[in-house]
Order: C-alpha cells, then sequence, then structure tokens
C-alpha cells in the first residue's frame, strides 16, 4: 500500500524528470530556499537521451550561465555552435557585423555529458533530493487540486507530498496525463534518422544544415571530435529507407551539396530514429502543477530548439513561483503568470513550426526571407538571431526586415538581368 511520507509536506516542489528541464527547475528552485524532491525514473546517475542531435541553441546560454554550468561544457570540449544553412539560392552564413559584436552562440554537447552534468549539479546543489529509480505512477490529488505524487522506487510504493508537481518528464508526461492536461498534436510528416561519426571533417569546422525542402540534413561538431550527422526526409520515402536504413543514409549524405567526406568517416553509434514524431502543446499550468519542457511543448526537432526552451522555461517557471512555493503568498496566481510567459513566448514558434512540419516546399514568406538572408550579411545574422531563438516569429518578420530581404532581392534581380558589356 501507497504510504504519505508525512501529513505535512517534506517538499516544497516534486519534479518528475530530471532530464535538462527538470534538473535545471530544481538547481534555480533550490538556490532560491524551495525544497525540492527530484524524482528520476531510471537509476543510472549517468543516464542521457540518446534521441537528440544536441545543437543547443543561443537563446539557453544565459540559463546555462546562471547554472554555473559554462565553464564545465566549454572544459569537457562543447562546441560553439556556429552554423552555415544550404538553400537553394546558396549558403546563409551568418557572420559577426565588422565592427559588431560577435554573435551570440549556444553549444554543441552529447547528452551523455550534458545530461549527467546538470544532473549531478542538481544533486549537489543544497535543498534538492534527487531520488533515482523512482518513476511517477500516479498523482495525490485533494479537492481537485494535485498536491503531491505516487511513485514507484527501489523501495516499493511511495506518495511523496509538495504544494507543486512539476512535470518535467519529456513529450509522453506522465505527470500531464494523471492531471488530464488536454494535448494539442500537430502531424509531423517528416522521419528522422541519426548517427555519430569520427573523421567526419566539416567546411569551415562549423554545424551545417541543409534545407532541401521539403527534406533536411544536419551536420553537428561536437565535443571529442565526434560529429552528428542526421537526416529528416519526407515520409513519403520511409518505406524505401527503410528498406536498406544505412544504405540510405549514406546515400542521402552523399547526395547532399557540399556533402561531408562520409565513406573516409568511421561510424561509431548505431543508425538511430523516430518515424512519427508529432509536435505538442499543452497548457504549461494547471491546479497544483506546472509543466515545463517537452512536457509543456515537444517541437519538431528539425529546428533544434527544444533543449533551449527546457532550459528556459525551466528558468520561467522559476522566476514565476520561486516565492510562492515555499507557502507564501498565491501559488496559482504564479503559476497562471508561468502559463502565460510560456505561452507568449513559445506559441508563435509552434504554430509556424507546425506548418512547416507539413513537409512543404518554403512558402513565399519563407522563400523572401531565406533567399534575402543568401544575399545579405546583415539578414543572415536576422536569420541567425531568429533560428537562435533569440526572437520570435513577429521581430522576425516585422516589416523592416521583410522591406530590407524586398529590395535586396530587387537589387539581386536587377543585376543578374543588367546587360553584360
Ligand atoms: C531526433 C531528435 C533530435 C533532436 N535534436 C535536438 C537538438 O539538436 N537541439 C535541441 O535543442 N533539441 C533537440 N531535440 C529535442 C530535445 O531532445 C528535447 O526537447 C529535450 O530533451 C527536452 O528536455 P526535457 O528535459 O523536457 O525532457 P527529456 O530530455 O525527455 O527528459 C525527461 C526525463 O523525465 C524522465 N521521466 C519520464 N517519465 C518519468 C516518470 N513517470 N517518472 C520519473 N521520471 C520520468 C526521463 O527518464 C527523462 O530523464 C531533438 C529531439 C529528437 C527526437
Amino acid at each position: 500500500m501507497t504510504k504519505p511520507e508525512s501529513a505535512v509536506h517534506a517538499y516544497d516542489v516534486v519534479i518528475s524528470g530530471a532530464g535538462l528541464a527538470g534538473s535545471a527547475a530544481a538547481i534555480l528552485l533550490a538556490r532560491r530556499g524551495v525544497r525540492v524532491a527530484l524524482l528520476e525514473r531510471r537509476s543510472d546517475p549517468e543516464a542521457y537521451k540518446v534521441l537528440c542531435t544536441h545543437s543547443i541553441t543561443a537563446n539557453a546560454y544565459p540559463v546555462l550561465d546562471e547554472l554555473g554550468l559554462v565553464p564545465a561544457l566549454e572544459k569537457a570540449g562543447a562546441v560553439r555552435n556556429e552554423a552555415r544553412w544550404h538553400t537553394r539560392w546558396g549558403w546563409i552564413e551568418p557572420r559577426a557585423a565588422a565592427a559588431g559584436p560577435p554573435l551570440p552562440y549556444g553549444y554543441n554537447i552529447r547528452r551523455s555529458t550534458l545530461d549527467p552534468l546538470i544532473r549531478s549539479r542538481a544533486a549537489e546543489t543544497p535543498g534538492v533530493d534527487l531520488l533515482l529509480g523512482h518513476q511517477v505512477t500516479g498523482l495525490v490529488r485533494e479537492a481537485g487540486r494535485t498536491v503531491g505524487v505516487r511513485a514507484s522506487a527501489p523501495q516499493g510504493e511511495r506518495e511523496i507530498r509538495a504544494r507543486l508537481v512539476v512535470g518535467a518528464d519529456g513529450k509522453d508526461s506522465a505527470v500531464a496525463k494523471f492531471a488530464d492536461v488536454p494535448v494539442r498534436q500537430h502531424e509531423n510528416t517528416r522521419f528522422a534518422y541519426l548517427a555519430h561519426f569520427r573523421n567526419l571533417p566539416l567546411p569551415g569546422g562549423i554545424a551545417q544544415t541543409w534545407f532541401l525542402e521539403p527534406d533536411m540534413a544536419y551536420a553537428f561538431p561536437n565535443d571529442d571530435g565526434v560529429t552528428v550527422m542526421a537526416v529528416v526526409p519526407d515520409k513519403e520515402r520511409l518505406p524505401a529507407f527503410r528498406d536498406d536504413l544505412e544504405g540510405s543514409f549514406l546515400a542521402f549524405v552523399r547526395a547532399l551539396p557540399e556533402a561531408p567526406p562520409i565513406d573516409s568517416a568511421e561510424r561509431i553509434t548505431k543508425i538511430i530514429g523516430t518515424i512519427d514524431h508529432p509536435l505538442r502543446s499543452r497548457k504549461a499550468s494547471a491546479p497544483g502543477v506546472a509543466l515545463i519542457g517537452d512536457a509543456a511543448l515537444t517541437g519538431d526537432p528539425l529546428w533544434g530548439v527544444g533543449c533551449g526552451w527546457a532550459l528556459e522555461s525551466a528558468r520561467w517557471l522559476t522566476e514565476a513561483v520561486a516565492s510562492t512555493a515555499t507557502g507564501r503568498g498565491d501559488l496559482d496566481k504564479a503559476l497562471a503568470t508561468y502559463a502565460r510567459t510560456h505561452r507568449r513566448r513559445l506559441t508563435a514558434h509552434q504554430t509556424l513550426a507546425a506548418d512547416f512540419a507539413k513537409a512543404r516546399p518554403f512558402n513565399p514568406v519563407e522563400r523572401l526571407m531565406f533567399s534575402a538572408a543568401a544575399r545579405d550579411e546583415s539578414l543572415a545574422r536576422h536569420m541567425h538571431l531568429f533560428a537562435s531563438r533569440l526572437i520570435g516569429p513577429l521581430r522576425f518578420l516585422n516589416p523592416a526586415a521583410v522591406a530590407k530581404a524586398a529590395s535586396v532581392n530587387l537589387k539581386h534581380r536587377r543585376a543578374a538581368t543588367a546587360p553584360t558589356r
């Protein structure tokens, strides 16, 4: 039988999932005096998310910095993630302006390095109890409100009570399911496969992304000289692709413009992937519950933004609830503030991504912005800010940027059609 830990709250906050979002939230909350139980279903402290290309966008840098992880990441060999993107108009190659500040960056760092690092930092933080091998199997609810979790643990079933339960348990969030949080789902009509390689040099030593309309491909240099290669084709290609997975993967890479020399590289992992990865959005709060990371919003992996938003949402939650989670003030009001921030910051991104997940070619606005970014340095920088999720769709498509793109393309057309002497 499930035994309550104590009639009073043993913890202020219980977090389900010690991945990126959960570990970050545990650290940030505990530093503000909140007592946190951080539950992780896996018992190995070195466990990590295998299915990820782990390019962490620049919007996450301030959170990594606040967590104190930047020196450890640099020491572990994390690669600052400069990138160039292939389009049918040529390469978009964002560079810092001659007299301007450096471009903001995040890191390419394998999850086998990042996940254990952030989890161990959480475990070392005073006020955090990391409980490994604890799988959340239900919620404790009183008068329509969540007041704790039930978990299967090495010592049997446990009931752990807290003022707030945080679901940081990924795209199939158990907390969201048990709290009956409705989910909005959008089909993703692409599939993805990836593998890690050694001895796979890339032009300029930086990340490459190929927009092949509708297919996509990526090469990301990572820590320890490892390059992640990923292909994200239209699902129409899936049956033929799967008939010969390795052959199809290699053929896809060989056919890329400026293809990396895949045949002389050494593959050091299996080719793994996902053939069904819908986009999901959930309201980020319910009475006594908050959702962060993929539990709140699962994006399309092709944009490589989930890790950054896992970290950012942990910070938004902390800023909203830290003082009320300890019993002072109105927790529901704080949760509403968090849910509002989450919606305001991410809904427009997800709307665009859901449309692009239909595996369609670029629409007219994307054609305008991408073609101009391939021809103009300042628009390439603007594109970098959007891809890094430092600006949202509204600022990306602001009237001045759209007008500039139109003028760049007009000049390009005039130059191309001008008679040669
Ligand atoms: C193919 C692919 C490529 C990707 N590439 C990128 C990329 O390049 N860049 C990027 O930013 N994002 C990428 N993503 C997305 C990224 O992996 C996720 O957005 C990110 O891992 C979300 O972090 P999280 O902490 O919310 O969830 P997770 O990393 O999924 O962590 C959830 C944790 O909760 C635990 N858990 C689950 N259920 C329970 C339970 N019932 N009880 C207790 N614990 C539980 C899990 O064991 C896990 O430790 C990619 C995704 C895919 C599928």
